[in-house]
């Protein structure tokens, strides 16, 4: 194959697992919050590759980090241990709850890691009877054989044989339907503090309390799943920091490298000396360029000015949104938290949202579903006020294309 060879959409289909559907267009270059196609046509990007962006594409901070690093040092594996992941453990353990940690390469990796060391834990310190594990309808933990088990999602961990087993699901945001399953038998609740996945759904206060409250009563561990919810996203370091509640476990990846791959599960001193050496491991979690770039990703993200940022722009997000709904009348409500938004279809457009994430992409914005019903936003935590009003101006045009549609 040439590299003269041309390289389309259609050649996905002939070369590629079809597991994925992706959109018609290829983008090949991308500056801050805006992505240019194979025909240099201009996108302004609200998706932020899934919430993983948080920088927007090519922030001269991760390309410096990036280069410094790939003219040092690549990789070294798990036998020996690197300056770039020490230095990141350091910052991650000095600015939240957590006092140890691991690394990934993905999400669904931190969450298998939270998984695997909450059973382990459990079995060490209370017996083999302590083993269920609870999540939570539409969770969505990864796509790993465990973690996509206690994702609360059935279809997507059916047709696969049998499952892991002792894990449970209950109702998101409902106290009693957990109260009423959880015992001594329970060894851990995995959460998303905000549903990404699922919809974009906010976790209440009262509920999160209630959640920690149940598992200090029955010495189960809890499991945050921040791995969409984090790194500045919510317009704190970390969504916990605003719940008033610690989890025990933290799992963060997608905006921890802004696109370098990397993932991390973050925990006390206490739990974390149940993974002794040899009981869990990965060859590339922690390599250098990883971390290296997480440390520049870092040192933006986690300013007074870059998270108060965040708060702001939520609220230009939330006016621009509003003011799209009095005039077309589509959503039935704005929620979310930070720069992690959804807009709720109302009735009349229940089941359409990816009628609205084609009709974006035709007019030059990239925006995300989250479900049928809900159209997500997810942009970097630094874009422009001037790249949110002309992306607004392009996402009114789909939206008008789309209730013309329907009409
Ligand atoms: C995306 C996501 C994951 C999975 O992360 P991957 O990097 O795709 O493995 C897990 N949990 C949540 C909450 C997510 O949003």
């Amino acid at each position: 194959m040439s590299d003269a060879m041309p390289v389309t959409r259609a050649l996905f289909d002939e070369v590629m697992v079809p597991n994925y559907n992706p959109a018609a267009i290829i983008p090949v270059r991308g500056e801050g919050s805006r992505v240019w196609d194979q025909d240099n046509r201009e996108y302004i990007d609200f998706a932020g590759g899934i919430a993983v962006s948080c920088l927007g594409h090519c922030h001269p901070a991760m390309v410096n980090a990036l280069t410094e690093q790939a003219n040092k040092l690549w990789h070294l594996s798990n036998v020996l241990t690197n300056e770039p992941a020490l230095r990141l453990a350091k910052k991650l353990t000095d600015a939240t709850f957590a006092e140890r940690v691991y690394y990934a390469n993905s999400g669904a990796e931190a969450n298998e890691a939270a998984l695997k060391l909450a059973r382990r834990y459990a079995l060490d310190t209370y017996g083999e009877q302590k083993q269920e594990i609870i999540a939570f309808h539409k969770g969505f933990h990864g796509r790993t054989f465990f973690t996509v088990t206690v994702g609360g999602q059935a279809a997507y961990s059916d047709g696969f044989g049998p499952k892991p087993g002792g894990v449970q699901h209950v109702e998101f945001n409902n106290l009693e339907s957990l109260a009423a399953v959880m015992s001594d038998k329970t060894c851990a609740v995995m959460i998303e503090p905000l549903q990404g996945e699922g919809g974009v759904v906010p976790g209440t206060k009262e509920f999160l309390k209630g959640v920690r409250e149940l598992c200090d009563k029955h010495n189960a561990v809890l499991i945050f799943d921040e791995v969409q919810s984090g790194f500045g996203r919510t317009g704190t370091l970390y969504a916990y920091e605003q719940t008033g509640i610690t989890p025990d476990i933290l799992t963060t990846a997608k905006a921890l490298g802004g696109g370098f791959p990397i993932g991390a599960m973050l925990t006390t001193a206490e739990i974390a000396a149940h993974l002794k050496p040899g009981t869990h491991g990965s060859t590339y979690g922690g390599n250098p360029l990883g971390c290296a770039v997480a440390e520049a990703v870092m040192a933006v993200v986690n300013t007074k000015e870059v998270l108060d940022g965040v708060k702001e722009r939520e609220q230009w997000f939330r006016a621009a949104l509003e003011k799209i709904n009095e005039k077309y009348d589509v959503f039935a409500e704005i929620r979310g938290q930070g720069l992690l938004l959804g807009a709720a279809l109302n009735d009349k457009y229940k089941g359409k949202a990816r009628e609205f994430l084609v009709a974006g992409a035709e007019a030059g914005v990239m925006v995300l579903v989250a479900g049928m019903d809900v159209i997500r936003f997810t942009p970097s935590l630094v874009i422009p006020e001037t790249d949110i009003a002309q992306g607004m101006a392009r996402f009114e045009e789909a939206v008008a294309k789309v209730v013309a549609a329907n009409s």
